[in-house]
């Protein structure tokens, strides 16, 4: 599969952006905060609740920041004017988690402060494992100052997985929130499985322990057997949609949130299992990204994972494998 990858990669450098463009538009929402306004209005149909992004390049200097800081606001209030049901994603580098610890704490706390006004939750992005400790470190210390609407993603390919659950669930009680995905960027074997169907058992064994833990779980993925393991380890504890959460103890009720668990996909992919999903009840949130760095961040993510070029060829080439 990376083989195919590659080759689609190597050809990116020539291929015009235009077609880059129409390629991503199943991905992306647009450049522009009213498109992604837009796109979660016309998905409103689709019983389905967001949480948005906004996409960005690598920023080396603390004013990098600035932007990100008044697309968040502006989103924020967005969301806050209208009736879409949606909360919001961000990259911790994107506050200069990498140049100043301090500056990128004060800078999250006033947005997941500012999100909370409007009941509105905060999710920190995982990027790859150089920034897992500090990332862990910043959810932790916002939840010491007090912020309840905030929550962090843990990759099941990590080896450390286990024992972050255990942390986030010591340090967070019932307002412990995970989003548990396999994780998108390609770690070394030392810290990180690196195999398939490795990666499946883990990620799925990370729910099991997520939801043992009285976590609320986001189960981030759109692989076949992590979905249909999710199920079954809902049902084997009694976690249906419409019934409160029989475990002991529970997750805290949140607003905008499910009982106890919830379903993630990214925009465009498997809108018919999500869609499914939806129609039996469950809680499922579309992962929404939009933003004016769209061609650059997409052709970093390409880059860390080019496992993803062939994902999205093979939507084209075999659409079967992938409905809108
Ligand atoms: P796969 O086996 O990769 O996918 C199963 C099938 O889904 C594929 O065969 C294909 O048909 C389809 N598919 C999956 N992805 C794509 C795609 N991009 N384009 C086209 N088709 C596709 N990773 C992180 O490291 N940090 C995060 O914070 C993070 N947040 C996420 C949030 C959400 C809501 C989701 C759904 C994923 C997130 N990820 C994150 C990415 C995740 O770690 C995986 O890399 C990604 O979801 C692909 O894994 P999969 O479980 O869907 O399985």
């Amino acid at each position: 599969m990376n083989l195919f990858g590659r080759v689609i990669m190597a050809f990116m450098p020539i291929t015009p952006k235009a077609f880059i463009r129409f390629i991503s538009r199943r991905y992306v929402a647009g450049s522009e905060l009213e498109d992604a306004l837009r796109v979660m209005d016309e998905m409103s149909s689709e019983n389905t609740s967001f949480t948005v992004d906004v996409l960005g390049e690598d920023i080396s200097t603390l004013e990098g920041t600035k932007p990100f800081i008044e697309e968040y606001n502006r989103l924020i209030e967005a969301i806050s004017r209208s009736d879409i049901d949606a909360h919001v994603s961000l990259k911790p580098t994107a506050f200069g988690l990498d140049i100043d610890y301090k500056y990128a704490l004060k800078t999250l706390s006033d947005i997941v402060r500012k999100a909370n006004e409007s009941d509105i939750y905060v999710r920190l992005d995982m990027e790859d494992s150089t920034h897992t400790e500090s990332t862990l470190n910043i959810m932790e210390d916002l939840y010491s100052e007090g912020h309840l609407n905030v929550g962090v993603v843990l990759q099941g390919r990590l080896f450390r997985t286990k024992d972050d659950l255990l942390r986030i669930a010591e340090a967070m009680g019932e307002h412990a929130d995970v989003r548990i995905c396999k994780g998108i960027y390609l770690e070394s074997s030392d810290i990180a499985y690196t195999g398939y169907s490795d990666i499946v058992n883990a990620t799925t064994d990370a729910v099991e322990i997520a939801l043992d833990l009285g976590m609320y779980v986001g189960i981030a993925s759109h692989d076949h057997p992590i979905i249909n393991a999710a199920l079954e380890s809902l049902q084997t504890r009694g976690i249906m949609p419409e019934k409160s959460d029989p475990r002991n103890p529970a997750p805290a009720v949140k607003p905008g949130k499910g009982g106890g668990y919830e379903f993630q996909f990214l925009l465009g992919v498997r809108g018919d299992v999500r869609r499914r999903l939806a129609s039996n009840g469950h809680l499922t949130r579309v992962y929404l990204p939009y933003g004016k760095q769209w061609y650059e961040y997409s052709m970093r993510r390409l880059r860390e994972n080019p496992g993803i070029a062939w994902l999205v060829a093979k939507s084209i080439i075999m659409p079967w494998t992938n409905r809108r």
